[in-house]
């Protein structure tokens, strides 16, 4: 698989691009998860041309039309930031994205609960960056999250799932959309999607079962609204015990009463959050090898990322 390209705020890579000439280099992003991805750094700020070092900023007025002002001298960049923002999504259609990564608080990169100044001189945490705002408008559905959220286990997991998702998704070849690589991915996916969004399963079933008698770029572009829309909703543990005990009923012939009785009681353990969702992820693992379970072997629910991210290692 080649490496996902994923947008980041520049700074987050330990680029020395903000206001001051200094980094926020976060090491997980850029050392561990940046193995896997091949990121496309923006700084909004240096890109618009604004220069480091430079006058720090904040937004100010009302959250659905922010305005861009210099702290100190009081200059407005709302209309410089707006159009080069407009400009640089543009380019980064041709990119092919999977998903970005915010640089939270910031007026240019947050991606929300960013500091508005009103009136009083009384900040609300209710704004938007200006340059993420335009990012979302133009990829709505697309996985995005902060570097601050990032170090919520949770948060994390469900990001990092949704981006090697959407990667497999994009690699189905543009040029042959046939039926069968839909119908594929929508199989080995049937379980990820249920931890995500049980709701969602029906109607991209729906999709995949008429896939023969509808128009492609239809047929693809309903099934991937489906698929972000899905991803979008966190895996929770009731989610995630329901698949395990979807997947346990694979075995129900194969299994020994004394093997039954431990997978339920790790399921159980799971259920109290005992144990991290690895510990029943690995012994199914183990018996779909033990009992060659065709259908479970290609599910990427048992296999979604690299193990080395240690994602679903917390209870
Ligand atoms: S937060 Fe955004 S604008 Fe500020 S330095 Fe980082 S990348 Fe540049």
């Amino acid at each position: 698989m080649d490496k996902i390209r994923l947008g980041i705020s520049a700074c987050l890579l330990g680029e020395q691009v903000r206001f001051d000439g200094s980094h926020r280099l976060d090491r997980f992003l850029r050392d561990t998860l940046g193995r896997y991805i091949d990121y496309v750094p923006v700084c909004p700020e240096v890109e618009c041309g604004l220069g480091i070092p430079r006058e720090s900023m904040h937004l100010e007025g009302k959250p659905e039309a922010p305005r861009l002002i210099t702290t100190k001298t009081r200059k407005d960049l709302t209309d410089r930031m707006v159009t080069w923002a407009r400009q640089k999504v543009k380019e980064l259609e041709h990119e092919n994205l999977c998903g970005f990564i915010f640089k939270s608080d910031s007026p240019s990169s947050g991606m929300e609960r960013v500091r508005i100044y009103g009136p009083s001189g009384m900040p609300q945490k209710n704004g938007v960056g200006i340059f993420a705002g335009t990012f979302m408008k133009q990829f709505p559905m697309f996985p995005t999250e902060e570097e601050g959220r990032l170090h919520d286990p949770i948060l994390r997991e469900n990001f990092i799932e949704s981006i090697f998702v959407f990667k497999r998704w994009r690699e189905l070849p543009e040029s042959e959309r046939q039926p069968k690589h839909l119908i594929r991915f929508h199989t080995e996916h049937k379980y990820l999607i249920m931890s995500h969004s049980p709701r969602h399963l029906s109607p991209m079933g729906k999709l995949t079962a008429e896939a023969g008698h509808t128009p492609a770029d239809r047929l693809y572009s309903d099934y991937q609204k489906n698929l972000l829309e899905a991803l979008r909703l966190k895996t929770t543990v009731k989610k995630n015990v329901n698949v395990l005990m979807h997947m346990m009923g694979y075995f129900k012939k194969q299994l020994t009463a004394d093997e039954k009785r431990e997978l339920l009681e790790i399921i159980d353990a799971y259920h109290q959050e005992h144990v991290p969702l690895v510990v029943p992820i690995t012994l199914i693992n183990h018996y779909v090898r033990k009992y060659e379970e065709a259908y479970l072997k290609d599910q990427f629910y048992l296999n979604p990322h690299p193990l080395e991210l240690q994602l679903r290692n917390h209870a």
